[in-house]
């Protein structure tokens, strides 16, 4: 049968209330890609959870398939979110889909391009915040609390339900669940998901490694960043919501959270670029935790199957790559002049 996407798929599993409506864009069911040169590498099996692949570009999809038609079940007519970005997208996405009015609020001047864009595009009234996602996150949830509007950032449990999909996904595709999940943590949402999801479905549980950036560790260091900076925005959060469950989750698991560079993650996302996976620079964290804990031999990945998730896709924040390179040569539209230009093959 085709696919009819997360809720169709798998809501059985998914603790939603019976008025819950399937409002899909068909999310979901995404590539886990072997990594044939990195696992050689590593000396493992390595596979790449895309998650960039889904309707919006990023994994907030799960979640939103899941929040928002609860939402409209229970006659909600406006939802609101704080975001770095991606809930703003897929939020709007999924309001337009449902014909609801969205509002998103974004930490002004730091949000990517092609998030930004997005929200737009789908409808979103979108409002920038003189603060951070954190400030943000703090209006919304005050407003919800007083207004009926609906809340769908991952404080929304139903938002954590949809994202406990992908562990289902990764379980079914590999028969049993991975040795190893490496992922960034930003609000802890999706770390929180996963674990959740191995728990639940009873495939065996991996040993979980999340990843911040240096700059917005609050789980590494053990206190709330209030600046935090991180060129990796979509992890750019200093309290995050679900930060307990991050710390139950990797602990639980015999896992961890570490933090790691932005060269570091800047790095991660060349290597996955160059065996043709690019995501946007959050979203390669995890495999740059996996680099940086096997240097300094405190994982050991020998023989083990390991999945990174890549939460986002790399046309979210072309800037980031396009700013780094010199611009494209440019010659007169001649043969001479390109062949001079590329030289021989
Ligand atoms: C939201 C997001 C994250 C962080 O996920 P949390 O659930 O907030 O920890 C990481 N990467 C991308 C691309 C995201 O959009």
């Amino acid at each position: 049968m085709t696919y009819q996407g997360l809720l169709h798929r798998y809501g059985q599993y998914l603790g939603l209330p019976a008025h819950t409506k399937t409002i899909t864009l068909l999310e979901g069911n995404t590539p886990l890609i072997p990594m044939p040169r990195l696992s050689r590498g590593f000396g493992c099996e390595l596979f790449i959870k895309f998650e960039g692949l889904n309707p919006t570009g990023s994994f907030k999809d799960r979640g939103m398939t899941a929040a928002i038609g609860e939402a409209v079940g229970r006659g909600v007519q406006t939802v609101i979110c704080a975001s770095t970005g991606n809930t703003a997208a897929s939020a709007a996405a999924y309001a337009a889909r449902a014909g609801l009015r969205s509002i998103v609020l974004i930490p002004e001047g730091k949000v990517a391009a092609g998030k930004l864009a997005g929200a737009i595009a789908y409808g979103a009234e979108v409002i920038q915040i003189q603060g951070s996602f954190d400030d943000a996150l703090t209006l919304v949830v005050e407003i919800t609390q007083k207004t009926p509007i609906a809340l769908v950032n991952s404080i929304n449990p139903y938002r954590i339900e949809g994202q406990k999909t992908s562990s289902f996904e990764i379980c079914d595709v590999l028969g049993n669940a991975p040795d190893w999940l490496c992922l960034p943590v930003g609000n802890a949402g999706n770390i929180t998901s996963y674990w959740a999801g191995f728990k639940q479905y009873k495939k065996g549980l991996p040993q979980i490694l999340g990843v911040q950036a240096a700059g917005a560790a609050p789980l590494v260091l053990g206190h709330p960043v209030e600046k935090p900076e991180t060129i990796a925005t979509a992890i750019r959060i200093g309290k995050p919501a679900r930060g307990e469950q991050a710390l139950e989750a990797a602990q639980e698991s015999n896992g961890r959270i570490i933090a790691v560079s932005d060269e570091e993650i800047l790095s991660a996302q060349r290597i996955l670029a160059s065996e043709g996976v690019w995501v946007e620079p959050a979203s390669a964290a995890g495999l740059a935790g996996l680099i940086a804990e096997s240097a300094k031999g405190s994982m050991n990945v020998k023989g083990k199957k390991v999945v990174v998730v890549c939460t986002g896709h790399g046309m979210k924040d072309p800037s980031i790559v396009t700013e780094s390179f010199k611009s494209p040569k440019i010659i007169p539209a001649n043969y001479d002049a390109l062949l001079n230009v590329i030289g021989g093959a």
